[in-house]
């Protein structure tokens, strides 16, 4: 059951203040999570970090950093990002607990990451439009915004409630699926394919986009491609585009 809780990671993207990175390492560990992402962090290594860790150091020992978010969930095949407030396209939004579970049963076979704003404006649109689904954890209306750390700490609570549900109950409750799922770097590839077939059939005009391809990019992402999927729908865009070529 422990190696299904590594294939989880936690990302945390341009954080500013060390001692949240330090305070979610300790929170992952006292959650059984260990693998730490981080991304562009403004202040790190930092003895801060290194101080709020208390036993939790080879968390930050073992932390991958990371130059931008993408780089930081490529090859992951779920990943929900946190959000406070709701956004102007609205994603699928998850409570804490269905996103807990959902990450425990797919990290029994994919790999899946959980990802966390800036302490003083979140994730920006485009980072929130990379994942699946969206978590908010209900708060006061009034000041709905917990620390870094805290929400990491509530989610990774919720996620290690999960895994001794699963424990419990001894139910392996997988979903089938034929084919291995998609990765954000596959679907992210045969994104940037399909818009180049709609720019050259005037469908989509760059210096205009309006939301075109963030609406395709939410319907791809709801779906979960799987791998022979993505393929198939390479081959038509290769296609398409050969043929008006030749004409
Ligand atoms: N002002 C920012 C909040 C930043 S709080 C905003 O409106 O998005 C820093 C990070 O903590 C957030 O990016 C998110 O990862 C997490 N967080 C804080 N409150 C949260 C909540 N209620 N639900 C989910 N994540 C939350």
């Amino acid at each position: 059951m422990s190696e299904q809780l590594d294939n989880i990671r936690i990302v945390l993207v341009n954080t500013s203040h060390p001692g949240n990175i330090g305070a979610a390492a300790r929170a992952m560990k006292n959650m059984g999570l260990s693998r730490l992402y981080l991304v562009q962090p403004k202040d790190y290594p930092s003895g801060v970090a290194l101080g709020r860790a208390a036993s939790a150091l080879e968390i930050l020992d073992n932390a991958v950093l990371c130059d931008n978010l993408q780089e930081a969930i490529g090859d992951c095949t779920l990943v929900i990002g946190t959000s406070a407030r709701s956004r102007r396209i609205p994603w699928p939004v998850l409570e804490p607990d269905q996103c807990a579970r959902k990450i425990v049963h797919e990290a029994q076979t994919q790999q899946v990451a959980l990802v966390f704003g800036r302490e003083d404006h979140g994730l920006s649109n485009e980072e929130l439009q990379l994942c699946h689904f969206h978590v908010q954890i209900p708060a006061n209306p009034d000041y709905s915004s917990l620390n870094l750390a805290a929400a990491v700490m509530v989610l990774c609570y919720e996620i290690y409630q999960q895994k001794l549900q699963l424990e419990s109950s001894g139910a392996e409750e997988q979903e089938e699926w034929d084919k291995e799922l998609a990765s954000v770097d596959e679907v992210e590839r045969y994104l940037e394919h399909l818009e180049e077939l709609l720019i050259q059939i005037d469908f989509h005009d760059p210096d205009n986009p309006r939301q075109l391809m963030r609406r395709l990019r939410r319907l791809y992402k709801r779906v979960r491609l799987d791998k022979m999927e993505i393929n198939i729908l390479h081959g038509i865009v290769t296609e398409s585009r050969r043929m008006l070529d030749k004409k």
